[in-house]
């Protein structure tokens, strides 16, 4: 923000009950701070504290707050004692007559006052201005950045919280956290009236206050799209991953109506990728947020609606019609649709993970958590190549990590760069042989009892935070009945489907299935979703893209 900017942002406050006191200090301020500063009047302590509120939430300064001492239901040093809960940088200055000298002196000490002044203060040249300007030279070499972004109130070990900043994270939605226990934290939940008990609070740029907010209404609210404009598509993309970006950028590009439903933030697995080195034209590799922001971004220049929280729960074939349809009971149609909806982290069953998950234990959110790892000993569960990316990236931040292996060694399961480069950070151990067996904590992660698969023996460690990287499975329960799937669940496509020659089950084309068509004429699959798919980004963009030829095809010879 430009220092004009800035400052045109921060307020000087003045309250008093009388009118038209009220409105000569504003006026006097005004005259003199108007061109830097925004004026705010009020005439009781209720309003003020209110406005104060107000501009808390927006993220707004307040340099300095003139307060009358004579103020009915609440006096000026009562509601400069509560101003300063919210504002403890403004400076104050008690506005008393001249008999009240003796509670201004007094107020110098109970609210920290920096100034009193007699009443009247004509002419403010030699009464008022000098004595604001001194305050407000004080006040600019004081920290006062303002935060004009999302702000997200919370407790450490909430699960909840942590879900909401992955969640903001993953959108690319810039946002400050406070925690609830600290100064600051307490300062946004009187702002905005709320008990502290049901958290996240979560303050819009627009300084809109949302207690607990659902992923649904934090997209609405932070300015993420979520609702589908047109009931029927040439072309609905599921899921937000490489693959289904993929699509949305070719389907758009190539001038088909695309609309990608992704049910929580785009980027799949691949956005919580610290760093993706083998992608075709990045040599120093390039994070998975930044690859698939940039797809996401790609995807809406040419045209695509990106919808996020829209999680499609069923397919119905309707005649020509493809439809998919949504928990809150509504539905869009298409002519075709992409299955793009990959694989999610598989769930370690060992008592006490599931308690505690969001609270220390996560599941892939290595990168939203790296910072809370600071000066801590952690633990990443998984031999492939996600558990060493992982490793490596929060062992910048952490004392330590140890990287536990059921098997004997990595080199069956991660890339050999990656062993490479694990050898060579210091503060990361490999533990192989090793399983978690069970974690133990009150409010929070404290420690995890290991077992070594090779000997029985078993070892409680102290642990605060657990990273778990150990495979993935298609979420596809949803299209039972309607596509063929393999036994894992991943969707079957194309020649796989006629193997033997065979039409599949319910097939009445002349035609057998396109390369990546499913048993329903007019759905395809593309990327780690797809039975015996390579996963990998590459591959995944790549059959995006590919789908979208084969949707072509099918419209052109429908
Ligand atoms: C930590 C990590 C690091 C990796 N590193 C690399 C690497 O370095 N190089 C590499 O090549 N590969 C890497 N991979 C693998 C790569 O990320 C995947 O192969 C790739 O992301 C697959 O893309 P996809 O679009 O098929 O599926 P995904 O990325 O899994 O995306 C699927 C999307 O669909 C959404 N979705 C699911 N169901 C629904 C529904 N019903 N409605 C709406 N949306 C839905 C999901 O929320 C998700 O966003 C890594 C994976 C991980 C987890």
């Amino acid at each position: 923000m430009t220092e004009q900017a800035e400052t045109i942002r921060t307020a000087i406050i003045t309250v008093d009950d009388d009118p038209g006191v009220s409105r000569a200090v504003a006026r006097d301020l005004r005259r003199r701070y108007g061109q830097r500063y925004r004026i705010v009047r009020a005439e009781s302590g209720a309003d003020a504290l209110e406005a104060l509120r107000q501009m808390k939430l927006r993220g707004d300064l307040v340099a300095a707050i003139l307060a009358d001492y004579r103020m009915p239901e609440m006096n000026g040093i009562e509601f400069l004692e509560r101003a300063m809960d919210i504002y403890p940088g403004a400076r104050r200055v008690l506005l008393t007559a001249y008999a009240d000298t003796g509670a201004a002196i007094d107020a110098i000490n109970v609210v920290d006052l920096d100034h009193y002044l007699l009443k009247p203060w004509d002419p403010p040249e030699e009464k008022l201005y000098p004595v604001i300007d001194a305050l407000l030279d004080a006040w600019l070499t004081s920290d006062h950045r303002p935060v004009p972004e999302t702000k997200v109130v919370g407790h450490r070990w909430s699960a909840r919280c942590s879900e909401v900043r992955e969640f903001l994270a993953r959108n690319q939605v810039p946002y400050r956290w406070y925690n609830s226990d600290e100064p600051e934290g307490q300062r946004l939940l009187e702002a905005a009236q709320a008990d502290g008990l049901s958290l996240p609070l979560v303050i819009t740029p627009a300084g809109d206050p949302l207690i607990e907010p659902s992923d649904a209404e934090l997209a609405s609210r932070v300015g993420l799209a979520t609702t589908p404009s047109k009931d029927f598509y040439d072309l609905i993309v599921i899921g937000g991953g490489p693959a289904g970006l993929g699509a949305a950028v070719y389907g758009a590009s190539e001038g088909l109506r695309t609309v990608l439903l992704e049910r929580t933030a785009t980027g799949g697995q691949a956005g919580q990728s610290s760093r993706i080195e083998n992608y075709l034209g990045f040599p120093d590799g390039v994070s998975g947020a930044q690859l698939t922001d940039r797809a996401r971004r790609q995807a809406a220049k040419f045209g695509a609606e990106v919808l996020t929280t829209r999680e499609v729960i069923a397919l119905d074939v309707c005649g020509s019609a493809r439809r998919v349809r949504f928990a809150d009971g509504t539905s869009i149609d298409a002519h075709t649709i992409i299955l793009a909806t990959g694989v999610t982290y598989r769930r370690l069953a060992a008592p006490g993970l599931d308690g505690l998950t969001g609270r220390g234990v996560y599941y892939g959110s290595a990168l939203t958590e790296a910072s809370a790892c600071l000066d801590q000993d952690i633990y990443v569960v998984g031999g492939a190549n996600s558990a060493g990316q992982a490793a490596v990236y929060l062992a910048r931040h952490a004392k330590s990590v140890t990287i536990l292996v059921r098997g004997p060694s990595l080199e069956q399961s991660m890339s050999y760069y990656l062993i490479k480069q694990i050898e060579e950070v210091p503060n990361i151990s490999v533990r192989t042989c090793t399983e978690v067996i069970e974690a133990t904590g009150e409010d929070h992660l404290e420690s995890l009892t290991l077992r070594n698969t090779a000997t029985g023996d078993t070892e409680t460690v102290d642990a605060q935070m657990l990273f778990l990287f150990i495979g993935a499975a298609p979420l596809t329960d949803w299209l039972d009945g309607v596509v063929v799937r393999d036994s894992a669940g991943f969707v079957v496509a194309g020649p796989d489907l006629s193997a033997d020659g065979e039409r599949p089950p319910g097939w009445e084309l002349d035609r057998l299935p396109y390369h990546l068509e499913t048993s329903v004429p007019g759905v395809f699959v593309a990327g780690d979703a797809r039975s015996e798919s390579a996963k990998r980004v590459a591959s995944a963009v790549g059959e995006g893209a590919l789908a979208v030829m084969l949707v072509h095809r099918y419209l052109e010879k429908r």
